[in-house]
């Protein structure tokens, strides 16, 4: 078995802070993203419980709804830009037992019509830089976290 891995983009400010959720706590809280992809963490500590856990099992509810309903608008224009096209060859070649293929440019699709929610937090962070390891993150503003990366 080969497994492919799936590379989700995930949904950034300007400033490459995006939002995170706890899997064990469901405390939120932001990290820098061009520094995580830069020195290729791959896990993260939650600053509020210290579970520690892949970068990706960290997705926030709203980025879940994000990419739900991103899925959901996909899902919608390939039924109906591409349906009679792809679907009339690869019904002509099913003998084959053939999977169908989709390639979808997320940077191409239309949002147009479908409400797609906000991937930001519902919270109010503030921003800490580590003094350790200078890594910038952000922790909901009443609460005291600590670094993400550093051990
Ligand atoms: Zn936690
Ligand atoms: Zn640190």
């Amino acid at each position: 078995m080969v497994s492919k891995p799936v590379t989700i983009a995930l949904p950034r400010s300007e400033d490459g802070m995006t939002g995170r959720q706890c899997p064990r706590c469901e405390g939120k809280f932001r990290v820098h993203l061009p520094t995580v992809e830069d020195k290729c963490y791959l896990n993260l500590r939650c600053p509020y419980c210290k579970f520690i856990d892949r970068l990706d099992r960290f997705l926030t509810g709203e980025q879940r709804a994000y990419w739900e309903a991103i899925g959901r608008d996909e899902t919608l224009q390939l039924a109906s830009d591409v349906t009679e096209e792809v679907f009339s060859e690869a019904f002509d070649d099913l003998d084959g037992g053939g999977l169908i293929d989709f390639e979808v440019e997320t940077g191409s699709v239309d949002f147009g019509g479908t409400h797609i929610p906000s991937w930001q937090l519902d919270v109010m962070t503030e921003e800490v830089i580590c003094g350790e390891c200078s890594f910038r993150f952000a922790v909901e503003a009443d609460r005291d976290g600590v670094c993400p990366i550093c051990r």
